[in-house]
């Protein structure tokens, strides 16, 4: 059997209960569809800082650089010290966010399949800010580096997803005329090497509100780190709700898969979380060890996987936040059952 380590932080709130769930149904990856995920469980987060002073103690991140892959949990408040941290210091470039339309969901379309690939590394979230008492100033590093880097990314996922063959820029160069123009004018270069690929651009608010009015008209939409942090919870309520929505931090050597939501402290320790956007992320991982590894078993079992949570709430099987009645454990449970 083919077999990948898996550094799984559980973090904070809901972060312990969607990883059990998770780790319900990869045993199930394993036994059904035999592809084994090692995982070996560690601390980060608000209450790692509490017991160890370190929102990511140095025992963590030697077990994540010495695995295949990190599946992490939501965490509260240190958020910046876990997981801004470790996009830059893996150098985890791409944020590779999927909205898929899933049946039966609670106000959304049925027809939308877009992803935003987000710059990971640059942008305000650099937390290069500057205090000066009653005023501040946030310093917003974009680089033409980065942003053809991401550009590529994009490109390439659009030949990947083989959909509407469309990669959309989103900025706001006509305010921000340095740095969204070295983001715009990136993309642009880029573009011409991908003549199979249609190339749009959008302002961000435009992006916004046409996210609501037309979600189904979008493929691939590219941005910077900010924009794509924003745009990618509004397209996850677009398609049933940040419990359906997974995550991919993609670098050159390293990645990591988490979901887009947060720690969710208002239903934490209630079993109400839905795990789809943890085991959808899994999902990811899966597909990106199939690609990394050249491993058709890792690709088939994403395939599986995916279908087998689609199934579930297709059979009308779901959370409470989807309209459902289903604890966090019961429906990976089902999700489990529908792999064999
Ligand atoms: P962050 O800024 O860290 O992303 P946030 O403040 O945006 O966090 P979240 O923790 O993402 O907040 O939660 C936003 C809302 O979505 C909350 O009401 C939460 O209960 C709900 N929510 C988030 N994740 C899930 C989930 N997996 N299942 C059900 N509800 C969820």
């Amino acid at each position: 059997m083919t077999s990948y380590s898996a550094a799984m932080i559980t973090g904070d709130g809901i972060g312990p209960e969607i990883s059990d769930a998770l780790v319900t149904v990869l045993d199930a990856v394993r036994d059904s569809l035999g592809v084994g995920i090692t995982i070996s469980k560690h601390d980060a987060g608000d209450a790692a800082l509490k017991d160890t002073g370190s929102a990511l103690p140095p025992g963590t991140l030697d077990a994540i650089k010495s695995s295949d892959v990190c599946l992490k949990a939501p965490v509260g408040e240190s958020a910046k010290d876990v997981i801004v941290y470790l996009r830059q210091e893996l150098d985890l470039y791409a944020n590779i966010r999927p909205a898929r339309s899933f049946p039966g969901m609670p106000y959304l379309r049925d027809d939308v399949d877009l992803v935003i690939v987000r710059e990971n590394t640059e942008d305000v979230y650099t937390g290069a800010e500057i205090d000066m008492g009653d005023s501040g100033v946030a310093l917003r590093p974009i680089s033409d580096r980065a942003s053809a880097r991401i550009a590529h990314c994009a490109f390439k996922e659009a030949q990947r997803r083989n959909g509407k063959q469309r990669v959309t820029c989103v900025h706001k160069s006509n305010v921000m005329r340095t740095t969204d123009g070295i983001f715009s004018r990136a993309c642009r270069r880029v573009a011409s090497e991908y003549p199979g690929i249609e190339f749009d651009e959008m302002y961000v608010d435009a992006c916004a509100m046409n996210l609501i009015r037309a979600p189904q008209e979008f493929d691939v939409i590219v941005t910077t780190n900010m924009f794509g942090d924003i745009l990618s919870d509004e397209s996850a309520q677009v398609v049933g709700g940040l419990g359906m929505a997974p995550a991919a931090n993609i670098g050159d050597d390293a990645a990591l898969f988490e979901p887009v939501h947060g720690a969710a402290f208002d239903i934490a320790n209630t079993q109400s979380a839905n795990p789809s956007s943890f085991i959808l992320s899994a999902k990811m991982m899966l597909e990106w060890l199939g690609q990394t590894r050249n491993d058709n078993k890792c690709t088939e079992a994403a395939s599986r996987l995916g279908s087998a949570v689609y199934q579930t709430v297709a059979d009308g099987i779901k959370t409470r936040d989807i309209g459902g009645d289903q604890t966090t454990l019961e429906f990976a449970k089902h999700v489990a059952s529908r792999l064999s």
